[in-house]
């Protein structure tokens, strides 16, 4: 299947959730080291690559990148 559309950093929620491409370029202290969209709960895409979060509808974000929301996947 075709990737959904990438959300954009500049994308409003993205922007209030302070995602990130890259979880290793945020500079929020709440990320934890080794956390990223791949081990993410919201997400369900693959190890690589760009998946969907729960958190943006319709859109994908990259398994590298990182927000706020983040919470480890049990
Ligand atoms: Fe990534 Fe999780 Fe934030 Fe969605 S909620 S953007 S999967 S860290």
């Amino acid at each position: 299947a075709a990737d959904l559309p990438h959300v954009s950093p500049d994308d409003p929620t993205a922007k209030a959730l302070g995602y990130v491409e890259d979880a290793n370029t945020t500079k929020d202290a709440k990320r934890k080291a080794g956390d990223a969209c791949a081990n993410c709960q919201f997400y369900s895409g693959g190890a690589s690559g760009y998946g969907p979060c729960q958190l943006f509808p319709g859109k994908s974000v990259n398994a590298k990148g990182w927000c706020v929301s983040h919470s480890k996947k049990a």
